[in-house]
């Protein structure tokens, strides 16, 4: 049987980077850069004041202090959004708000507080006075933002492949970036198979459960910047799958997610119509929970047939979905948080590549890990409780209580 990373390998060599889009910067949030970006000015683009108060020359209040404050004239009133006019000249000072630009001559800035301005009560005096007392000695630059300390005109500021988180749209927009190239979000059509299968809120007969995957898969498939499009339930029939199949492929999916149907059951035909119609790769990976992964292609679109096991079709998207689908963006390195983690419980294995439900706690320098509920790959509680995946190599058959492990932090 396949190893998890033969068949990572074998998947991943399927998928390449989807065509990129320019898009208002409006629509970016959640996408994936398709360029990186480089600055065309500085930021700040302009030296400016980074608290409300007085423009000065530092020179002039050297010896200011709250017994001895120093007199200064104020020659203009500077507020965010003006362009300063007039030079300061020994012992004169310049109003000035917060991201107003530095008038020439001054060095520093005085926060109001520390003039005799500031009235507790009312905040600060709206006339602009003619004449102020300063209370305090600032250093050259004090309160100062200098123009270009955060970016450098010319410097690489983001880096393509990488997602536009809020900060980023932040940034872009301070560039003046109205549009941007990100990469074409890629459709990924879910079909759940199975007879006993019944959609959440409709009522359940004897034998039937609810289909809980589709919604996993989806929020995953969100995360992941993917767009999930669920195509429903699939009756366990060779019609009806390859239908379902020929939708999503007539939907012009870029990749086609199933789960369930594909391990050796009577009923089990994804397999089969995949086949027919296209190639399979691999059907089997040497892991625990998940050994029912199919990949291959039906009508040329890419397809993963998870297991139907929830806790099997979680695993198996984290594995096998997650790299392909980020892939698409060209994004080849998972971001995943791996962490070291010393078992608190003795573990058996049978010697497939496990992935354990646990949960991981910072305790006395160390991180330590305890399984969580029952196992099984039926139980979704053991996931919902779990904050990592504990893996377990393949080979290894059972590990000691202190024996230490890689695990995946899950969020
Ligand atoms: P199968 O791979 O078809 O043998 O399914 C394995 C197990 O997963 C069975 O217990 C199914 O009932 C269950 N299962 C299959 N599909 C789903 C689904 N969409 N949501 C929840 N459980 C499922
Ligand atoms: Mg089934």
């Amino acid at each position: 049987m396949i190893s998890v990373n033969e068949a990572l390998q074998q998947l991943l060599a399927s998928f390449d980077p989807l065509e990129s889009e320019l898009i208002p910067l409006s629509e970016a949030a959640g996408r994936i850069l398709a360029e990186g970006v480089e600055s065309g000015i500085d930021l700040p683009l302009f030296t400016n004041s980074s608290m409300d108060g007085f423009a000065v020359r530092s020179s002039d209040v050297s010896n200011a202090s709250q017994d001895h404050p120093v007199a200064l004239f104020v020659v203009e009133d500077i507020p965010a959004g003006k362009s300063p006019s007039v030079r300061l000249a020994e012992n004169q000072t310049s109003r000035i708000m917060t991201g107003a630009p530095i008038p020439d001559g001054a060095d520093a800035v005085i926060p109001v507080e520390d003039t005799d301005q500031y009235d507790q009560k009312s905040r600060s005096n709206f006339e602009l006075p003619s004449k102020i007392k300063v209370n305090r000695a600032v250093d050259s630059g004090d309160y100062i933002r200098l123009q270009g300390e955060d970016v450098k005109q010319n410097e690489v500021v983001l880096h393509s492949n990488s997602p536009l988180k809020p900060q980023e749209l932040g940034i872009l927009a301070m560039l003046g970036k109205s549009r941007v190239s990100v990469y074409r979000s890629p459709k990924i059509s879910i079909l759940s198979t199975g007879d006993e299968l019944i959609p959440v809120g409709e009522p359940l007969e004897s034998g039937q459960i609810h289909d809980s995957n589709a919604y996993t898969l989806s929020a995953l498939i969100t995360r992941d910047y993917g767009y999930p499009e669920y195509l429903g339930i699939v009756p366990d029939n060779e019609d009806s799958v390859r239908k379902f199949l020929e939708t999503a492929v007539a939907n012009s999916a870029d990749l086609i997610l199933s789960s369930a149907g594909v391990s050796v059951g009577v009923f089990d035909y994804v397999r089969t119509v995949v086949e027919n119609d296209g190639e399979l790769t691999f059907w089997r990976v040497n892991m625990r929970p998940g050994k029912p992964v199919a990949f291959g292609s039906f009508q040329g679109v890419p397809f993963i047939g998870l297991p139907g096991n929830p806790v099997s079709a979680f695993v198996g998207y984290e594995v096998f979905v997650r790299p392909a689908i980020l892939k698409f963006s060209g994004i080849t390195e998972v971001p995943r948080y791996r962490i070291r983690a010393r078992l608190m419980d003795g573990i058996k294995s049978d010697g497939r590549e496990s992935y354990l439900r646990g949960i991981l706690k910072y305790d006395n320098n160390e991180w330590l890990a305890q399984l969580t509920g029952h196992q099984g790959s039926g139980n979704l509680l053991s996931l919902v409780q779990a904050n990592a995946l504990l893996i377990i190599p393949p080979g290894v058959k059972s590990l000691a209580p202190g024996a230490e492990v890689d695990a995946w932090l899950l969020d």
